[in-house]
């Protein structure tokens, strides 16, 4: 077969997976999806207990301008509010507002802006650059201890580059709040940087949870999806892929595109060194703690972020404040969310005992929780966020310009190990498509 008639493979059938295949489609090329789980999706799934309680995987909700795209538009729900806050000092503290009043913060934020406007320094480091934005006293109080819990990693070990994932601009982000009050949407903020954000794009949830997008775009490629076939190898000739090895058997390809964690690809790979060294890049693994309880608006905002070290979790998510139609009425649920590393104490502890540690905790917050505690679902992900550690960053920046190995297109967020969202994954896998189509 002319190379130019083989299929393009396609790994993984999640997100990214499944917009690539349908891009190439619409271009014109043949494309096989081998998904290793039974099912399409990824983290994009939600699921619904007996008692009518929804849990999303991964994605919690997309933007008006995503659905649209899609035509599903009508398919959504508005989500009408979305906030955060930080606890510490036994208090709420809005976010970010109630920070900037704290002038403590504010004072160090302003010493900090003046020594950074005097000196030519770039930050090494996640820390330098916290330290340089909002100042040593929030750094060391809030955003240091957060970014830890995060990722597992002290912010000095940590790319200045993590921190660009944080809106910057005070100004664009009251104009934004107040658009969402006037409008009674949840104007998207910070959440995508492919396309700009306005007072116009809001958050949505389709009506019958995130796996309705997956589904949608499925259904242009539904044909050539082959389920439960893990890929076992990428077979590379002359420092170009030439073929997949999945259930035992070697396919011929015209090129891979993966959204396989991209350190799994050294032991995938078959027939080149080029990326060895990517086995180092890190995943952070989180346990993911949902609690059921009686009652709504618990927590005073959407997400409470918790940097003080006395509390198991570094982040709380009471989802019904945005969306209501996730719990029964009356009834709502609140996530926490506990970094860990494979195998260490969290990560293996029973589901009764971290439910257990986490509402011990949680009373600080929300005193009578244990009387309104109805049970609780524990979800684990070993590929939660990655780490960008100093000690790769460079390789890390050098593999978003260009992958070493030709005919391989990594992408979605753990092939381009990126902390991306749905519409940026979108966006800049549909600009990958179009690179490999001019790059013939
Ligand atoms: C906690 C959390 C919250 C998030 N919240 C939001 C949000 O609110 N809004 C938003 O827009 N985004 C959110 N995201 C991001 C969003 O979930 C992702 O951007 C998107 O779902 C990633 O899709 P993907 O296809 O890149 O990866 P994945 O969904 O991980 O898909 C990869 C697929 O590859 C398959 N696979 C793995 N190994 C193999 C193999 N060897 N062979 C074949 N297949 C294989 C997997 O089974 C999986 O189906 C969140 C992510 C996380 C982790």
């Amino acid at each position: 077969m002319a190379s130019d008639d083989l299929p393009v493979a396609i790994l993984g059938a999640g997100w990214a997976g499944l917009v690539a295949a349908s891009e190439l489609r619409a271009r014109g090329y043949p494309v096989m999806v081998l998904e290793a789980s039974p099912s399409i999706g990824g983290l994009a799934q939600s699921v619904k207990d007996d008692e009518g309680f929804s849990f999303d995987v991964g994605a919690h909700f997309i933007t008006n301008r995503l659905a649209g795209m899609l035509g599903l538009g009508a398919e959504c729900r508005t989500v009408r509010h979305y906030g955060e806050a930080v606890w510490f000092a036994g208090g709420a503290h809005g976010y970010p507002y109630g920070l900037v009043k704290n002038v403590r913060f504010s004072l160090s934020a302003v010493r900090s802006r003046i020594a950074g406007l005097l000196s030519r320094e770039e930050a090494s480091s996640a820390r330098d650059e916290f330290v340089g934005r909002y100042g040593v006293a929030l750094t060391d109080r809030v955003a240091g201890p957060l970014l830890e819990a995060w990722s597992g990693t002290a912010a000095e070990r940590l790319a200045p580059a993590v921190v660009n994932k944080i809106p910057t601009s005070l100004l664009k982000t009251a104009w934004l709040r107040v658009a969402g009050r006037l409008s009674r949407r949840a104007v998207a903020i910070g959440y995508c940087r492919e396309l700009p954000e306005s007072a116009s794009v809001w958050h949505v949830y389709p009506e019958s949870g995130l796996g309705r997008l997956v589904a949608r775009i499925a259904e242009n490629v539904e044909d050539s999806i082959r389920l439960s076939s893990p890929v076992e190898a990428i077979i590379v000739e002359g420092e170009r892929a030439v073929a997949v090895r999945v259930r035992g058997e070697d396919v011929a390809v015209r090129a891979v595109f993966t959204s396989l964690p991209i350190n799994v690809l050294p032991k995938l790979v078959l027939g080149s060194s080029r990326i060895d060294d990517l086995a180092e890049f890190r995943f952070r693994p989180m346990v993911f703690v949902n609690m059921k309880f009686v009652g709504r608006r618990l927590l005073p905002e959407v997400v409470l972020w918790t940097p003080e070290p006395g509390f198991a979790f570094f982040r709380l998510t009471e989802a019904t404040r945005s969306m209501p139609w996730l719990a029964p009425e009356g009834k709502t649920v609140i996530t926490a969310d506990l970094g860990c590393e494979v195998g260490d104490d969290v990560w293996t502890m029973s589901d009764d005992d971290l439910t257990a540690k986490v509402l011990a905790d949680l009373e600080e917050v929300v005193p009578e929780a244990r009387e309104r505690f109805l049970g609780s679902r524990v979800m684990r992900t070993k590929l939660a966020y990655p780490v960008f550690d100093s000690s790769y960053e460079a390789r890390r920046q050098e593999l978003a310009a260009d992958f070493p190995i030709a005919g391989i297109v990594p992408i979605g967020r753990n092939g381009e190990f990126d902390h991306l969202l749905m519409e940026d994954v979108y966006w800049r896998t549909v600009r990958s498509v179009d690179r490999f189509v001019r790059s013939g």
